[in-house]
């Protein structure tokens, strides 16, 4: 039960499932240990979100080049295309694991988006805080407890009074709420256009659109003593058949979203697609002064101030489960605007917003995984998992020194849910760190709950494939 630690592999010849990162183990199990490679010199990503703006980004910045097939004809077509979007972590009263996650990953979203803008490369976005309003009793009562507890720092998250709400919204209020003062709000697509072309500028992204990936498939490695008669087609780890023909791909990184979750390999994840839409509102003099993002059951934005959605509100969203149409109906935008009457009833009231005053409505589909946590890392092996810790259905805390078996050159990063804007930053890092070898951002722990095996780990332990 030892794991090998061979060194024996050259560069560009990555032979993963026998090297393993510097996590000290100490008395966990090697289903946490995460493949070392190489620092390849060429990374694919399927992808056109944000996911794969910041993996892009990141990855340019270590000087790896990287190719972006997209299948949209431009960038920030699925998820990442509406107007607005709130950047703000998911916080419970507890350090749970969610919350130290997205903590961590608000920060760095906000330091590397402000670091994008420092460049040059901007995009529409305000840091005016989000109030997330206590609009019925039993959340007045919860936020209460929440700010008695105090787990998180008042930088983060504060509870605030009716008053106070007001006139940091600069609009009349009924209620106070838990303020974060560092939250905002961004136009997604422009600031994926905008990462995209600092790391355009670079001089080491290429850009593919218009291409459908339809499957991938391994392509099987040749050993090096014949690598004189091999093509560079054989060479390469990943055919990538598309409706451009056929793109070879040393490391493939999937970063679809949930457009992508039943193409192969990626569909033994349990990703679920949960659709939603937002409903664009125009401004009026009841409402334009809006200077903070608020968050009820569904959220209100304040007034864009880009030249394409100029007096521009957004309200929602939608949550449906089982529906893949990103068709925006008329029902969907009442729910929407009935959910901020019920919510805010005197301020929806006041701002009388009528079925006229939709500009626009976008239904999308957002990427999810069971524990609301993304997942980022190599894509796992599940038979040899299964294979390789079978006594773990007996005991779960059964040490393996093993480590992890992977599908070899493939990496996902995917399952952004509704927090996109916050997470993806954070888990570009890690990506950058499984490819580089630069130290990882967060500890063990995270990183296990990060990884994409946690679920195969968890259906052995549950004996879900004893039955
Ligand atoms: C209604 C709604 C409201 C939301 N509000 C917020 C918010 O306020 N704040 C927040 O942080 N998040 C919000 N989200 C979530 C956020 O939008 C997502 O988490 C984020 O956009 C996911 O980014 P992504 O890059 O993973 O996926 P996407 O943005 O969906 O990108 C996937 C890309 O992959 C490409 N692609 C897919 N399949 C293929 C293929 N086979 N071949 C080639 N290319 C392919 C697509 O063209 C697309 O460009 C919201 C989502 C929805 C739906």
């Amino acid at each position: 039960m030892n794991n090998k630690r061979k060194s024996s592999f050259k560069p560009d010849d990555t032979t993963y499932s026998e090297q393993f990162n510097d996590i000290n183990l100490g008395s966990e199990s090697g289903y946490k240990l995460r493949p070392k490679i190489v620092k390849p010199q060429h990374v694919s990503i399927i992808g056109g979100g944000i996911a794969s703006a910041c993996a892009a980004y990141a990855l340019t910045k270590q000087g790896i080049k990287v190719t972006l097939y997209c299948k949209d004809s431009s960038l920030a077509q699925g998820a990442s295309s509406n107007a607005i979007g709130a950047l703000y972590p998911l916080l419970h009263q507890q350090e749970d694991d969610i919350s130290l996650f997205y903590q961590q990953a608000f920060w760095r979203a906000k330091a590397l988006y402000t670091e994008v803008s420092q460049q040059g490369f901007d995009f529409p976005h305000s840091w005016c805080g989000l109030l997330e309003i206590a609009y019925k009793e039993s959340l007045e009562k919860r936020q209460e407890k929440f700010a008695k507890l105090a787990t998180w720092p008042a930088t983060l998250i504060h509870k605030i009074n009716a008053k106070q709400a007001s006139k940091i919204a600069n609009i009349t209020l009924n209620n106070g709420g838990l303020f974060m003062p560092n939250a905002g709000w961004i136009s997604p697509p422009l600031l994926v256009k905008q990462m995209i072309n600092a790391a355009k500028a670079t001089g080491k992204l290429t850009v593919k659109t218009n291409v459908l990936v339809n499957k991938i498939e391994q392509v099987q490695a040749i050993k090096e003593q014949t690598s004189n008669d091999i093509t560079k087609k054989e060479k390469n780890h990943w055919r990538l058949l598309t409706n451009k023909g056929d793109f070879y791909a040393r490391v493939l990184v999937v970063c679809g979203g949930a457009e992508v979750i039943n193409i192969d390999f990626i569909k033994q994840l349990p990703f679920t697609s949960v659709q939603g839409q937002i409903t664009s509102m125009k401004t009026n003099s009841k409402i334009n002064a809006l200077s903070t993002v608020i968050c009820h059951k569904g959220y209100l934005t304040p007034s864009s101030s880009t030249s394409q959605h100029q007096g521009i509100h957004c309200i929602g969203a939608t949550f449906k489960k089982n529906n893949t149409s990103t068709i925006a109906t008329k029902a969907d935008d009442e729910f929407n605007l009935n959910m901020l009457s019920s919510c805010l009833p005197e301020l929806a009231k006041k701002i009388n917003w009528t079925e006229q005053d939709i500009s626009a409505s976008k239904a999308r589909l957002r990427c999810m995984t069971p524990d609301h946590i993304p997942m980022v890392g190599a894509m796992p092996d599940i038979q040899k998992h299964i294979k390789t810790y079978p006594h773990l259905a007996k005991d779960k805390n059964w040490k393996y020194n093993q480590a992890a078996p992977v599908i070899n050159n493939l990496y996902v990063m995917m399952g952004f849910g509704a927090r996109g804007l916050c997470s993806a930053p954070l888990a570009a890092d890690i990506l950058t760190a499984d490819l580089c070898g630069t130290p990882y951002p967060v500890n063990k722990e995270m990183l296990f709950n990060l990884s994409p095996n946690r679920f195969v780990i968890r259906d052995i332990i549950r004996r879900k494939y004893n039955k």
